[in-house]
């Protein structure tokens, strides 16, 4: 490739909408604030949703699909971890075909990947192309995972469950509070694990979608980190600007609604692309919503029991009405006060609006950044992933949230419970004090993506590099 083309970089996110947003956002930035041009490496059957995403980029993003990747022959109950894991590695032939086509007339000068796409770091070494890792969640996530193979893998004897974990700059983590599946020895998504946090040895940097004054702990640690490691940069919050969707959003029944609502007043309650609450949960939910006398907007799911993480890989929802499994004449009798949409909203128009006054969430990591930079106080329902994480954090650490009193992980939160924090976060003592820190943490993730902030400078400072790379 010639040495006077515009720098490219290539990114290939992992399957499902919580990846390819913040990989989609930082392609864009790169291309509209920097001067660079990008392309987005997707897996195939993208969801509605998903290519209506790619196709809002800009000018200077494109995008180039893997053919299908089956994996019907693996066990239906297959860990989500393994599952990604596997597409990715299974992809790495086509992947090959493409990067090598891309080379032909791109100036490529980084190939850009997230936690799960390790397997493919070899095929850009191969091809002399500098390596990153875009880290989808936080620093203290981070840290955990860096931290994997020596807290368990290396040591000789097994760990003690009950231990809890005090990492570098860290909230204290109580093992209740991370995965059991990630530190299980046993288990294939604890073998995955220990492979994907080694690739983070193999890059040239770590970038994060998180910022320094909300992490400054681990920020600090893992900046110093040294010894030939490769440097972590916060460059986040990277979320998409939901300003630029008003189009497609007018028409969105339930945005028309909210501008009936008072403002502040309405809890808006969702659990990302994959989460499900089991049948049990559903209805306690229902009642606990209207037993607290609250405004809610929900986006209710067919409940699933024994699995979270259901709706991950099947965004088509199946053909049952989530609404049918409600509690009998709910809909109706909440009518002047709640709305309940089937299976997704416009979740960032929804937050950006002023009749939202809080976010009871699975605190997936987007929509934990998209509930901070719109000042949203959050009420935390983790279900997977490292989601229990992010509300420890959250709850501990930044102090912006509440969490449903005396609920323990796997039990179903009975009405009353859920009544009292929903009543506290929109109109009681409690909420008050985390809506005021949650409006202290969005002005400095605004401020931190502003010209002088950390993470613009971070990631200019990288881009920089890129331009200046001498290219062989
Ligand atoms: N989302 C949405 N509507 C919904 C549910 C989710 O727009 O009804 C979007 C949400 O705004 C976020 C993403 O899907 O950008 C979910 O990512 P997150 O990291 O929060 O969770 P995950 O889906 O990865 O568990």
């Amino acid at each position: 490739a010639e040495g006077n083309q515009k720098a490219h970089v290539v990114l290939l996110p992992s399957p499902g909408i919580g990846h390819l947003n913040p990989l989609a956002q930082l392609a864009k930035r790169l291309v509209l604030d920097h001067d660079l041009s990008a392309t987005i490496i997707t897996f195939s059957d993208l969801s509605g949703i998903q290519q209506s995403l790619l196709s809002s980029l800009p000018n200077g993003v494109t995008s180039v699909s893997l053919p299908t990747i089956p994996l019907d022959d693996l066990p239906i109950n297959t860990h989500i971890v393994t599952r990604l894991s596997i597409m990715i590695s299974r992809s790495v032939p086509f992947l090959s075909q493409i990067l090598l086509t891309l080379q032909k007339t791109r100036r490529i000068v980084a190939y850009i990947i997230d936690l799960f796409g390790g397997e493919t770091l070899s095929l850009a070494f191969e091809l002399g192309i500098p390596r990153y890792i875009f880290c989808t969640t936080n620093l203290f996530y981070l840290s955990f995972l860096l931290n994997l193979p020596s807290l368990y893998h290396d040591k000789p004897c097994n760990h003690n469950p009950n231990q809890v974990l005090f990492l570098p700059g860290c909230t204290p983590l109580h093992p209740k509070d991370y995965s059991s599946s990630s530190i299980d020895k046993n288990s294939e998504v604890f073998a995955w694990m220990i492979r994907h946090s080694k690739h983070h040895d193999q890059v040239d940097g770590i970038m994060v979608n998180s910022f320094e004054a909300m992490e400054s702990g681990p920020a600090r640690f893992l900046k110093e980190r040294g010894n030939g490691k490769p440097p972590v940069f916060s460059i986040g919050p990277l979320t998409c600007d939901s300003r630029s969707n008003k189009s497609q959003a007018e028409c969105s029944l339930c945005l028309k609604w909210l501008d009936q609502q008072p403002s502040r007043s309405v809890l808006f309650i969702a659990f990302g692309s994959g989460g499900t609450l089991s049948f049990k949960q559903t209805k306690e939910m229902a009642l606990g919503l209207e037993m607290s006398g609250q405004r809610f907007l929900w986006v209710v799911r067919k409940p699933v029991d024994a699995d979270a993480s259901a709706a991950y890989f099947n965004h088509h929802h199946g053909k049952d009405n989530p609404l049918g499994f409600l509690p009998e004449g709910f809909v109706e009798r909440m009518k002047e006060k709640g709305m309940v949409v089937p299976s997704w909203a416009p979740q960032e128009e929804i937050l950006a609006h002023g009749a939202i006054g809080g976010f009871l969430s699975h605190c997936g990591w987007n929509s934990t950044l998209e509930s901070i930079v719109n000042g949203v106080p959050m009420i935390t329902w983790p279900l997977y992933a490292e989601q229990r994480m992010n509300a420890v954090m959250l709850v501990e650490g930044a102090k912006v949230a509440l969490r449903p009193t005396g609920m323990n992980n796997d039990e179903v939160a009975g009405k009353e419970v859920i009544a009292d924090v929903v009543k506290d976060l929109i109109e009681g003592e409690g909420g008050k004090e985390v809506r005021q820190k949650m409006h202290e943490l969005k002005e400095a993730a605004m401020k931190t993506v502003g010209i002088d902030g950390s993470s613009n400078k971070a990631l200019a400072l990288m881009v920089n590099k890129w331009k200046t790379m001498t290219y062989n």
